[in-house]
């Protein structure tokens, strides 16, 4: 057995993993708000969310993961004010809220299968959930937690004292006070709406019936709702981007915990860190985006994407940008290559020998999934000419398993090839030793490449090369 730690958002300690009921690990991930394309910032989320699942996979986990679709309520701001998302593209495009959100949800799915993240057990759609959140709403009003004002009905933070527990925030200083508006007649600044009326004289594509008047959900209790339906009401994992931890979170956990009376509601909060694109954020709502489908237009193989993903832990900020992205591709071309070659070998591996290096991947991904140090492992099999071919074959597709960088498909390609200032230069000096009949010197060259463990390809297109 791998020895498990995450680090937990709540406690702000790396802790050992065991899960509520042995064997079994239920998972939800927020998921995207669909009214425009997501982009791979927010692939970086679903991405740690199935490294995480695949992790456990490997563990011989039974794992449930539930990811949900916002197509309703998640208003343009924190602050319960401002329009909801999904109305304002609905709008601005002249289609249903529904349209919109299938769009949406179908290129969601698309993304993630490209990108090779597991389907997800569960992948309930807000509106199609509203009694349920109507019935945790009741709960709550019920418990004297809610108070109605003139838009909406909501929730009395006071009156629950862990409130700023998971984002560790400071209500009563500024961090509390300043980061949510006011909204006319809250009690406190961080009371969030539970249902917020439909305005009169405002027809909205999407709004309900409720105890409380016609209306729409809070974006918040939708999150609560649906994993309880799916999870039970207290569970394993919760993952997210780390900017949701302040505000969204922190509100599932406050309905969730006086709803459902327990504490605490989720055993483990893992947040993952920003992609940031140039030094800006990168974000729907400010238009300044780069979807998957960017990429592949650029002629990047969309795995090459999660290669690039698996170069950073998810808990650091990783920045991206083309050079970077193309580092990757090369990276990610030259693994499959070798895995393509790898697996031609026939004959069977040692499992002794392999041991070592298995226990080093698991390790790595057992301490809070370290992805860079696995990939480390990855390489140092790859390279390791102690280890026997059928050894390297199969660890690396038993890594695979977890990495899901497509490795059991890998063909050979015969047109890698690599480019770096020093030996293209040496290459081009050996066509014009050749094409003087120099072949004394054109071979003391090809001679001292291969001696550095580079392959001359002589084709149609002159000389290529690449590391052997
Ligand atoms: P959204 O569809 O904008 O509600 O976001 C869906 C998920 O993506 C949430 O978990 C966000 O925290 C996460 N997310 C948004 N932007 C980024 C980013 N630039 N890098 C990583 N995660 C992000
Ligand atoms: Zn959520």
């Amino acid at each position: 057995m791998t020895a498990i730690a995450f680090y937990n958002t709540r406690t702000r300690k790396k802790e050992p993993f065991s899960p509520i009921q042995p064997g079994h690990v239920g998972i939800y991930t927020c998921g995207p708000t669909v009214y425009g394309p997501s982009h791979i910032g927010n692939l970086r989320s679903q991405l740690s969310a199935d490294l995480l699942k695949r992790f456990l996979l490997s563990e011989n986990f039974e794992v449930s993961h539930v990811i949900n679709i916002t197509d309703v309520g998640h208003l343009v701001s924190d602050a319960d004010e401002g329009e909801d998302k999904m109305e304002l593209a609905a709008r601005r495009s002249g289609e249903t809220a529904e349209e919109i959100a299938d769009r949406y949800t179908a290129s969601w799915k698309e993304d993630r299968a490209a990108v090779n993240c597991l389907l997800p057990e569960q992948n309930p759609k807000a509106t199609d959930h509203i009694q349920e959140q109507i019935q945790l709403g009741q709960s709550l009003d019920a418990g004297g937690f809610l108070y109605r004002i003139e838009d909406g009905v909501y929730f009395d933070t006071a009156r629950f004292p862990r409130y700023a527990e998971l984002a560790h925030l400071d209500l009563a200083g500024q961090e509390g006070a300043q980061r949510i508006a006011q909204v006319e007649g809250k009690r406190q600044p961080a009371d969030f709406a539970i249902w917020k009326f439909a305005q009169e004289g405002v027809t909205r594509l999407q709004e309900w019936d409720s105890p409380w008047g016609r209306g729409f959900p809070g974006w918040h209790l939708e999150c609560s709702a649906m994993s309880s339906k799916y999870l039970g009401e207290h569970f394993d994992i919760h993952t997210g981007g780390i900017d949701l931890a302040t505000v969204h979170h922190t509100n599932e956990v406050a309905q969730s915990e006086c709803g459902f009376g327990v504490h605490p509601w989720v055993n483990y909060w893992m947040h993952n860190e920003f992609l940031d694109f140039g030094g800006e954020k990168m974000s729907k709502s400010t238009g300044n985006v780069k979807t998957l489908s960017d990429l592949v237009e650029q002629g990047y193989d969309p795995l090459a994407f999660r290669y690039f993903f698996l170069q950073a832990h998810y808990r650091q900020q990783q920045s991206f940008n083309i050079e970077a992205m193309d580092a990757a591709a090369q990276g990610y071309k030259r693994l499959l290559t070798t895995v393509a070659a790898l697996r031609k070998v026939s004959g069977e591996g040692d499992l002794e020998q392999q041991a070592p290096f298995e226990a080093r991947f698991k390790a790595a991904l057992g301490d809070d999934l370290n992805a860079p140090q696995a990939m480390a492992v990855v390489w140092d099999v790859a390279r390791n000419a102690k280890l026997k071919e059928a050894d390297r074959r199969d660890l690396l597709l038993g890594f695979d398993g977890v990495l899901g960088l497509g490795l059991s498909q890998a063909e050979v390609e015969t047109e890698v090839f690599e480019s770096e200032p020093r030996i293209d230069a040496l290459l081009v000096q050996r066509e014009e030793a050749r094409s003087t009949k120099d072949f004394a010197t054109a071979d003391r060259i090809r001679d001292e490449l291969a001696a550095e463990g580079i392959e001359v390809i002589d084709g149609a297109e002159g000389a290529r090369w690449r590391r052997k």
